[in-house]
């Protein structure tokens, strides 16, 4: 039986959503890879497991997350049934609704038709009455955001969410459908981009619309799915998630693409006594408006590598520059 370390909270730091009440772990654990029914379903345990006690409070799912699509849900829901029930008020649970899920067509993007019905579903898969945050996964181009705004409000008040996120928006979006939002009084609290190293259109589009609406960001992809870690410094491993059939977002033609980049920050990291897993987390956590970074593990010591990027957060004006030079910016 499942018993959480009594010392979890002692080392973790927890961010404050923007001007919401909500705060959130300043790492939280995404289940898009590792969780899904080809996966070792003991190995997911042990990993949420490690981010629980280690402080992790926020978990990050979305409907379509497998493979399978919708398994992640599904073995998540299991892990909860059997050892993590006691934690639930420990716990803040997201899940998203947006990309294909279902032929035909509802089983994708913005309308009240999709939403609610994927919320159904999730909730079902996952077991739970509620979840803490429930996302839009990607603005929909052809739907009215104030029908997209609606339906995610009617899962606030049918009590099938506590808080209300919005994801891959940019911030002209995220002022539109802000507006409505204000309109309806809904817990609108959280936007979710892609950010770390490699990835930086949020700092100049994004974030200030976060800022001046009192928002935060809880970054995904805060490795660049493992790029901005050592293990590619001396080729790709046969495990990794650049090798792996099930993982098509990522190859080896990317990891040759960045390696020289990734060698010159893994320096940086070094004399910092860090690993670069550390350093690239923390180097996202250095904007103000972002609470969480999210990350992805293939096994438990992950984590651990990863929580420890807490130890140093601070970085000095020359080390951000010689950052900035090394990525060319
Ligand atoms: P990361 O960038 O953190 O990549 C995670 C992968 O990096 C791991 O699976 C592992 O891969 C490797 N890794 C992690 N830590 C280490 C370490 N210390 N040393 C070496 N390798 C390491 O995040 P993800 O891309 O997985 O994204 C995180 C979460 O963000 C997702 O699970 C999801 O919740 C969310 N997300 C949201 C999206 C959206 O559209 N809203 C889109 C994408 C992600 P390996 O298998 O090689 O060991």
């Amino acid at each position: 039986m499942y018993q959480a370390n009594s010392e979890r909270y002692s080392k973790m730091v927890y961010n404050r959503v923007g001007q919401s009440g909500l705060k959130v772990s300043a790492l939280s654990l995404g289940l898009w890879h590792n969780f899904g029914s080809v996966d070792d379903f003991e190995n997911q345990k042990q990993i949420i497991h490690a981010a629980f006690d280690s402080g992790i409070t926020y978990f990050d799912l979305a409907n379509n997350y497998g493979p399978v699509p919708g398994s992640a849900e599904e073995n998540f829901g299991r892990i909860m049934a059997n050892d993590m029930k006691a934690y639930r008020d420990e716990m803040i649970i997201s899940s998203k609704a947006g990309y294909l899920m279902w032929p035909g067509p509802y089983g994708e993007w913005g309308s009240k038709k999709n939403i609610i019905a994927s919320a159904d579903q999730s909730l079902q898969r996952l077991g739970l009455d509620y979840v803490d945050i429930f996302y839009t996964h990607r603005p929909d181009p052809d739907t009215p955001v104030e029908e997209t705004a609606r339906a995610l409000n009617q899962l606030v008040v049918e009590g099938k969410a506590l808080y209300i996120g919005i994801s891959n928006y940019n911030g002209q979006q995220t002022e539109a459908i802000a507006k409505v939002f204000e309109k309806l009084g809904t817990p609108f609290v959280i936007s979710q981009p892609r950010y770390n190293m490699f990835n930086r259109g949020a700092e100049s589009d994004l974030f200030p619309v976060l800022k001046k609406l009192g928002k935060a960001a809880v970054g995904y992809s805060s490795l660049s799915q493992g790029l901005l870690t050592d293990k590619y410094l001396n080729g790709v491993p046969a495990d990794s998630r650049a090798k792996k059939s099930t993982s098509p977002f990522l190859s080896p033609v990317q990891v040759d693409e960045t390696v020289a980049t990734v060698k010159k920050l893994n320096e940086v990291a070094n004399r910092r006594d860090q690993s670069l897993a550390e350093m690239a987390l923390a180097w996202n956590l250095r904007e103000p408006e972002v609470a969480s970074v999210l990350i992805g593990a293939s096994r438990p010591e992950q984590i651990a590598d990863n929580v420890a990027a807490l130890n140093n957060l601070a970085f000095s004006d020359e080390e951000l520059k010689e950052i900035d030079q090394i990525l060319g910016q």
